[in-house]
């Protein structure tokens, strides 16, 4: 079929061809990475609005493969479609739950409120999971009123049922929910009070243009204001300069994640970053 085509048609195929593959090697890849002990995680602060103390973290999965470090917005939706998320998220959750518990027993009263974990709807479909994230709590001691579990507003709406479900469950346990990328889904004011949330995280493309877009402004009071009257609490993500973080606080956001601040940190980092937070 390649004499078929002009040039532009060549070059379309070969193009698509070469992604086919890297996709593929990546899936591939993707199902040794715990063996090989390729996976490892980072922890990007979350602070209040004053930006002075450390509430929390996320935390954040990082891959490196002998060919270099992939980017987890390339990995993950690969590992969403072919099932590796499972394994992969379980994995994750197991350093969340570690975390935690070493973050009570190193700064016990004073240790950060919540470690945030990011889980994709693809677990939730789990029949075993909370079984196995019993037997996770369990094994690491921890706290799960002290996990925070993130899920984005889109997966979330995909399947609303059967996550609902899942998620109560989740929530009677005593785990905490946030709803991950707030604003780019289409969330119905009746569908959040009936989920069990505690937190949302408005998306960093409205913080983006928040002091200088007014439609981003609009959202961004909006949701601040719709989660105060459900009660919830609000966290911004990306911000990125005090123009931005002046806004927020204007506005009455509760907490912030940005380079402002700090970026996804290694563990030791983020035990000096918390270590000299008591400080101020
Ligand atoms: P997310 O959950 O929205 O995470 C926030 C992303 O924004 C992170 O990218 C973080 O490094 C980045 N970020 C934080 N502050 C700033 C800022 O001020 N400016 C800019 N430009 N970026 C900022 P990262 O670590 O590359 O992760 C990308 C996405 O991959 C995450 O987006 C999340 O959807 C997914 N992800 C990461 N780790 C996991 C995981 O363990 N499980 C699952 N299911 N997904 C994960
Ligand atoms: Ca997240
Ligand atoms: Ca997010
Ligand atoms: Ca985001």
């Amino acid at each position: 079929v390649k004499e078929q085509g002009r040039d532009g048609w060549h070059f379309f195929n070969a193009g698509l061809e070469e992604k086919v593959r890297k996709k593929l090697s990546i899936s591939n890849g993707l199902r040794l990475a715990i063996e090989r002990r390729e996976l490892s995680v980072r922890f990007q602060p979350i602070v209040d609005a004053l930006g002075t103390r450390i509430v929390g973290a996320e935390m954040l999965l990082r891959w490196h493969p002998a060919e270099g470090p992939i980017s987890p917005a390339v990995f993950i939706p690969i590992a969403e479609m072919t099932g590796s998320i499972v394994p992969i998220g379980a994995w994750v959750f197991a350093q969340a739950c570690q975390a935690e518990a070493e973050w009570r027993r190193r700064w016990g009263e004073r240790a950060p409120a919540y470690i945030s974990v990011n889980v994709s709807a693809r677990q939730l479909n789990e029949k075993n999971l909370l079984d196995e994230v019993k037997d996770t709590i369990a094994t690491h001691a921890s706290d799960p009123a002290r996990i925070l579990l993130e899920i984005t507003e889109t997966a979330l709406m995909a399947d609303i049922d059967t996550n609902l479900r899942m998620l109560r469950g989740l929530a009677d346990l005593g785990f905490r929910v946030a709803i991950d990328d707030f604003g780019t889904g289409y969330s119905s004011l009746a569908q959040l009070t009936k989920l069990p949330v505690n937190v949302l995280k408005i998306d960093k493309a409205f913080i983006d243009g928040i002091a200088h877009r007014p439609e981003s402004r609009a959202v961004v009071k909006a949701v601040i204001g719709l989660g105060r009257a459900l009660g919830l609490k609000m966290i911004a993500e990306g911000v990125e300069n005090p123009a931005q973080l002046l806004e927020l606080r204007n506005f009455g956001c509760d907490f912030v994640q940005g380079y402002l601040f700090y970026r996804p940190l290694e563990k030791n980092q983020f035990i000096d970053a918390v270590e000299q937070s008591f400080e101020t």
